[in-house]
């Protein structure tokens, strides 16, 4: 035993300082309402940002697939796991994301581990920002490389860090949207940066794909940002794609160099080919149809809007991710659990997910949500969050 006693004393630490988390069990498919613990709720906590984890025509691309194909891929992709639909679903993948090949992975966290450890090592360095995601700073440690983080956002604050790293390679790594503010990296700046330095540049588009584009394409559509630009992009389908699974889209040399190296695409069984399958009608319906993405913009308006009459602080987001921060843990806990009492499932999220002092309140919407279900979760604001964040105007309540 270390010097933190047994693990009974290191829950109850946890627990102390407000970080515990527990589960809850889903009875329900995914939507916007969501069968929990035998209760009915509103789903504001979901990343099915399009709707699409329960489409009809998904679920029947997973029954087929699972027809032609069975449930196990049997193997690893380079033994004998490399299906048909994965292969369709790659080569669907690079064109929609305007990238020469793309490489599925089992999952977003192993993505940012495989590329990481491969592109780096020993002596080498990487620049992230300070809210990235989790996976992108475990994929730094996993590789031995030297980890630098910026500010959040902060170009300038890149730019001097950057200068005089002569040997080595350099990595710079960011979300596209980031995954607990919703706000968007500097993009084109972080590519200029790249190139000024020699640097790659990998931009984790999670929540952007699928979301953000006239078609879909993300972050990078939205600011038209190339292969050149961003020579690493890393998509996940378990969000707006409404599946599971992940890829990485880029050069025919960074996808062959991947196959060869990246451990957590080597050692690993392939993801079932039915998942694949549901991902392609999935891939057609988010490439197909702009209506989704225009009714989440028409949330999102909502929201932010009506949260704005009630006096409450919002971040600078865009996109569907709407964090109120409170700042406690205990508060931001209490908020979520109110909210539940009152019919709404909001997770609060609190350190180490988000820097200490920034638990918030982490409402996500989607193309599913009708405009009511939103008007009756900012009814229930003001109540829920009443002295745990500061009003703008001192009150705003009535109940
Ligand atoms: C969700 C997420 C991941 C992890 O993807 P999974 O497929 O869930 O493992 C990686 N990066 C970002 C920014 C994410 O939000």
């Amino acid at each position: 035993m270390g010097e933190w006693g047994s693990l009974s004393d290191r829950l109850v630490d946890i627990e102390r300082h407000g970080r515990y988390r527990r589960r809850r069990t889903v009875e329900s498919p995914q939507g916007a309402e969501i069968l929990v613990d035998g209760h009915r709720l509103i789903n504001f906590c979901s990343n099915d940002y399009l709707g699409l984890a329960n489409h009809p025509l998904v679920v029947a691309g997973l029954q087929r697939g699972a027809s032609e194909f069975g449930v196990g891929s049997g193997a690893a992709h380079l033994v004998c796991g490399h299906s048909g639909p994965h292969q369709r679903l790659e080569e669907e993948l690079a064109a929609f994301t305007r990238r020469d090949r793309a490489l599925l992975f089992s999952t977003g966290y192993m993505a940012n581990l495989g590329v990481m450890s491969s592109l780096l090592g020993r002596g080498d360095v990487a620049f992230e920002d300070r809210l990235n995601h989790a996976s992108l700073l475990d994929g730094v440690r996993l590789s031995g490389a030297r980890l630098k983080r910026y500010g959040h956002a902060d170009l300038a604050m890149l730019q001097t860090e950057i200068v005089g790293k002569t040997s080595g390679e350099v990595l710079i790594a960011s979300d596209g949207v980031f995954s607990m503010d919703g706000d968007l990296a500097p993009v084109a700046g972080l590519a200029g940066a790249a190139k000024a330095h020699g640097a790659w540049l990998m931009i984790d588009d999670a929540h952007g794909l699928g979301v953000m584009g006239k078609k879909g394409g993300g972050l990078m559509e939205v600011m038209g940002q190339s292969q050149e630009d961003v020579p690493v992009l890393v998509g996940t389908l378990g969000k707006a794609f409404g599946t599971f699974g992940a890829f990485v889209a880029g050069s025919d040399d960074l996808i062959e160099y991947l196959i060869q190296r990246a451990r957590t695409y080597i050692y690993t069984t392939a993801l079932p080919p039915a998942v694949a399958e549901a991902t392609r009608a999935s891939l057609l319906l988010v490439a197909a149809d702009s209506w989704r993405r225009e009714l989440l913009t028409v949330r999102i308006q909502q929201f932010r809007q009506g949260a704005r009459q009630l006096g409450l602080q919002l971040t600078d987001s865009m996109t569907p991710i709407q964090p109120l921060v409170v700042g406690d843990n205990r508060a931001a806990l209490r908020a979520s659990e109110d909210l539940r009492a009152s019919g709404f499932l909001v997770s609060a999220i609190r350190p180490p997910t988000v820097p200490d002092g920034t638990a918030r309140l982490r409402v996500t919407l989607t193309a599913a949500h009708t405009e009511e279900q939103v008007d009756r979760l900012l009814e229930a604001m003001p109540r829920v969050l009443l002295n745990r964040q500061a009003h703008k105007d001192g009150n705003g309540v009535d109940e």
